[in-house]
Formats: structure tokens, C-alpha cells, sequence
């Protein structure tokens, strides 16, 4: 029997996955486009000083591919990006990447069962299946402010870093005290002339339990991979339990806040900045951050906090709400991604010319965050619901990457061409994430996982193991093969 043609679009963690798992599932015609000169994805993008992992990592790495060279128990951009290099090179993949290659839009053909791309280089590439890995972190958003290109200087966001800006004695506009920002601010701080940091709500940082690996501990992985396979164990243990925390309001995450307490009251001595840095909302509604030195570059002399938006940029800086001009050489973004943005700005195209932009106006929605009715042979990577508040996305990454292969074969089984979901079985799933993520900790504040609306498009409910499970046992009554 012919193989099916398959297309992955991205060749990030959540593309390579797919592509290793297909492969080795036997498949033979596999394709990744990525429109940028590399694989990586995120860990190719943000390249800003001390970018580096939330997560250990002995779990923040591939299941099948453990790496008992970590120079750190949470690893450096560059060591992630290596690793991820080396990898897609050991096992084959860099010679089914095709990169450069910006996908546009996807429209299904009804007669011959398969997809139609279209790239922006007007190239035209038909396939079988179509598998989307476009991350759900990797466009940039910047706020549309008043004057916005007007700044005379230079400015950029966190992850499209400006290495050829000297940042050395200048002054330095934060915006945005995100996951980017509470690393990249220690990053530039000691050699900058000045950095405000605008702060528009304060981050619950506790400490970053990081050290060095010595080459003993490389020793000892690779002699005894069982050690390092009980590192992750314990981690991914330690990671759902933090999860649970965040679902369940268990003790744990009463002993994370009071680390975040001692911390803050260690580091910032000063009651009015301290009170500054207090967040406003409960703990676990937007993402916990983790780092030993974001209070202790506060409290430097050449760093100020404004936590008066900014609502207006100048050719000589930015004005704050209150209307002071504060004047700066450098302007950094450090406000995040349009993350409820899912496959945007593509355009996908389904059965009776289903619009998928239009479907997801008021919410991206799919089952297991993988598949959508009216869109046959086409499967959604890190989709919606299912990002962490706190563990390893590369195990999401995985599970769907097993339930792409358990519908692609069982397609094969049945002797047809096309599989798709359910409508009632993705509108039941819906109506459970939905009510699941109502009552969760992530309703109760404003936070970069909702959609406009209110809807939580991004987040998963649950642990990572149930995911796991539904990927791994998916009802196969649930899709309809034609
Ligand atoms: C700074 C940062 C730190 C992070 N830290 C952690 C962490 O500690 N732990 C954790 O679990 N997660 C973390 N994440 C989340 C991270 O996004 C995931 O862990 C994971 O890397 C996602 O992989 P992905 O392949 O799904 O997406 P990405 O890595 O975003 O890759 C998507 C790829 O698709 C390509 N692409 C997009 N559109 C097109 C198109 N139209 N045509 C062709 N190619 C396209 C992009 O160029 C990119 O290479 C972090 C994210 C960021 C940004």
C-alpha cells in the first residue's frame, strides 16, 4: 500500500516529536517545513541573556534521549538548542527539514482527501496528512502603543534580541516583567547605564533550586542511566505534585509561597518597593516564575521600578500614565506572545470550506488539543489546552505525537484515506475543559491565558499523566475514517 505523504509545519521540540515518533513508526515520507534557517524552534528564537528552562533538565528533554551531559540542573538556551540539534541529527531528521520554507495556508481537497499548502514564496506542496507544530510561544506580541514606531533608538522584543545594540552604560526600558524579562533584566543590568522596568503586574518569583552538574555527575549518568532516569522520575513527580498544587490548593503550594515570601523579604529590604512587588492576584493564577537573582537586581542603584504603565511611546523614551517622560536610550519589549493566537497568521481551510480563524473567533478548541471536527488528516501540536502551568511541555509534546501514530495506523487498518473527530465527541471534550477551567485557579485573574472573551484556550486541567493516558488510550469510536 502507498504511503501517506506527511507534512509537519515547524521543527521545534513539538515537530521533531512527531517526526521521530512517525519515523519510527515506519512512515517514510515525512516532510518538517520551518520558516526559520534552523530547528529549535523557542530555543533557537530567544537568544536574550540568560534565557534558559523553568524545568529541570532531566525532564525537559526528550523521553528516548537522555542527556548525561547537562552542564546545569536547568539548562542554558544555547545547551538546549544544542542538544535538540544534535538529537534531530542522531536520529536522521535533519535531512527531512526543509527550512526557510514559511507555510501561508492549508485548504483540504474534498476529491483527492489530502491537503494543499501554500508557502510564501508562492510555492505550492500537496500531502496526505498534515500535522501543525507552530509552538503556542513563538510570536512575539507587542502592545499597540500610541507612537509606537516613533522612538528614535533602538527597540525590540526579548525574542528577536538586538545583539548588535552595545546595551553598556545606556538607559534601559524594561516593559513587562514576565518569564523573559525576570532573566534577561539580571542579564544587563551590571553593565547598563540605567534600567526602568515597567511593571504592570508584580510575578510570584521563587527561588531557582539551579547548580552545576560536575563531570562526576556525567560520569555517573552514563555509567548508571538508572541515576538519571531517577532524577526525572522524581522531578516529573515533583512537577505533577506542583501542578496538583495549582488545581487543588494543596499544602505544596502554601510552601511555595512562603519560599516566594522569605525570598522577597530577604532580597528587598525597602517596604515601599517591597510592597511594589506584591502580587495583587492569588498565587498560581499567573504563571509561578522561578530565579534566585529578580529582587536582588531591584534593589541595584542603577534600577528603578515604574509600575505606571506605560502608555505612550516618544522619540525620546515612553510617558507613564502618570505623564511622566522618562527618557532612554534602548526600548525592550519583554510582553510575551500572542499565545491564544493558535496557527495564526495561517489560514486553514476544511470540509464545505470551514474556515478554522473563524471557528476559533471566540476560542481555539480542539480534542486533546490535537484534532477538530471538519478538518480531516490534520492534527494540531501543542494546540490548545495544552499548555503547563508548571511541568515539562516536551511530555505533551510526546503524547501527542503516540496519538497521531495510534490514528494514522488505525486509518491504515481500516483501509482508508482520511480520519477526523467527531463533532459531539470534541464538543463533549470542550464542554469538559471548559467547566474544568472554570473552577481552576487560572479563572480568577487576568492572565495571558485567556482569550478576549474569557475563555482559557491555552491550559490544561488536569496532570500530565491523565493527558498522557487519553492520548495513550484514545476510543477509537471517537473518529470516523472515510
Ligand atoms: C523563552 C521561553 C522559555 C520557555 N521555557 C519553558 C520551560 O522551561 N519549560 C517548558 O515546558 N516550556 C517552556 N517554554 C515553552 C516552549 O514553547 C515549549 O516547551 C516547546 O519548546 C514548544 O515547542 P514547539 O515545537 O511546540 O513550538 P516552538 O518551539 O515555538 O516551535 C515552533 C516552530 O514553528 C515554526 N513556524 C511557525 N509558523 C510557521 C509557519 N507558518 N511555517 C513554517 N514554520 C513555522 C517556528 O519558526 C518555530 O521554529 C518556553 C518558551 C519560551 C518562549
Amino acid at each position: 500500500m502507498r504511503q501517506p505523504s506527511i507534512t509537519i509545519i515547524g521543527a521545534g521540540f513539538g515537530g521533531l516529536s512527531t517526526a521521530i515518533e512517525l519515523k519510527q513508526a515506519g512512515y517514510r515520507d515525512i516532510t518538517v517545513l520551518e520558516k526559520a534557517d534552523g530547528v529549535g524552534g523557542v530555543w533557537r528564537e530567544n537568544t536574550y541573556p540568560n534565557a534558559a528552562c523553568d524545568v529541570p533538565s532531566s525532564l525537559y528533554s526528550w523521553s528516548f534521549a537522555p542527556n548525561p551531559d547537562w552542564p546545569h540542573r536547568y539548562s542554558r538556551q544555547d545547551e538546549i538548542l544544542a542538544y535538540i540539534e544534535r538529537t534531530a541529527r542522531e536520529r536522521g531528521l535533519l535531512d527531512l527539514v526543509r527550512t526557510g520554507v514559511e507555510v501561508t495556508s492549508a485548504t483540504y481537497d474534498e476529491t483527492g482527501g489530502g491537503w494543499h499548502l501554500e508557502t510564501s514564496a508562492g510555492e505550492h506542496i500537496d500531502t496526505d496528512i498534515l500535522v501543525t507544530a507552530v509552538g503556542q510561544l513563538s510570536r512575539p506580541s507587542i502592545p499597540e502603543l500610541p507612537g509606537l514606531g516613533t522612538f528614535e533608538g533602538p527597540a525590540f522584543h526579548s525574542a528577536e534580541w538586538d545583539h548588535s545594540v552595545d546595551l553598556r552604560g545606556k538607559r534601559i526600558a524594561v516593559l513587562g516583567t514576565g518569564a523573559s524579562a525576570i532573566q534577561f533584566v539580571p542579564g544587563i543590568q551590571p553593565d547598563a547605564g540605567h534600567v526602568t522596568v515597567f511593571q504592570r503586574s508584580a510575578p510570584y518569583v521563587a527561588a531557582k533550586p539551579d547548580r552545576e552538574y560536575t563531570r562526576t555527575h556525567g560520569r555517573l549518568f552514563r555509567r548508571f542511566p538508572r541515576t538519571q532516569r531517577f532524577g526525572r522520575e522524581l522531578t516529573w513527580q515533583i512537577t505533577e505534585q506542583f501542578n496538583n498544587a495549582l488545581i487543588n490548593d494543596t499544602v505544596i503550594k502554601k510552601a511555595v509561597k512562603l519560599g516566594w515570601r522569605a525570598q522577597l523579604h530577604r532580597q528587598v529590604r525597602d517596604k515601599e518597593l517591597r510592597a511594589k512587588l506584591i502580587p495583587d492576584y492569588e498565587f498560581g493564577c499567573k504563571r509561578v516564575l522561578f530565579a534566585n537573582n529578580w529582587y536582588s537586581t531591584l534593589v541595584q542603584p542603577n534600577v528603578s521600578l515604574v509600575t505606571e504603565p506605560v502608555v505612550e511611546v516618544l522619540p525620546v523614551g515612553v510617558r507613564s500614565g502618570d505623564g511622566t517622560v522618562h527618557e532612554v536610550d534602548v526600548i525592550i519589549y519583554g510582553t510575551g506572545f500572542a499565545a491564544t493566537e493558535f496557527l495564526a497568521p495561517m489560514q486553514i481551510t476544511g470540509l464545505d470550506r470551514a474556515d478554522l480563524q473563524a471557528r476559533w473567533k471566540s476560542g481555539a478548541r480542539a480534542f486533546l488539543g490535537l484534532c477538530m471536527p471538519d478538518f480531516p488528516n490534520l492534527f494540531v501540536v501543542y494546540g490548545p489546552n495544552t499548555n503547563l502551568g508548571g511541568s515539562s511541555i516536551i511530555n505533551m509534546l510526546e503524547a501527542a505525537a503516540g496519538a497521531i501514530r495510534t490514528l494514522l495506523r488505525h486509518t491504515e487498518e481500516q483501509g482508508g484515506r482520511s480520519v477526523v473527530v467527531r463533532a459531539d465527541v470534541e464538543e463533549r471534550f470542550d464542554e469538559e475543559m471548559q467547566s474544568r477551567l472554570r473552577e481552576s485557579i487560572w479563572a480568577s485573574c487576568h492572565n495571558w491565558y485567556h482569550q478576549d472573551g474569557g475563555r482559557i484556550s491555552t491550559n490544561w486541567p488536569g496532570l500530565v499523566k491523565e493527558y498522557q493516558q487519553r492520548c495513550a488510550d484514545l476510543d477509537l469510536r471517537d473518529f470516523v475514517v472515510a
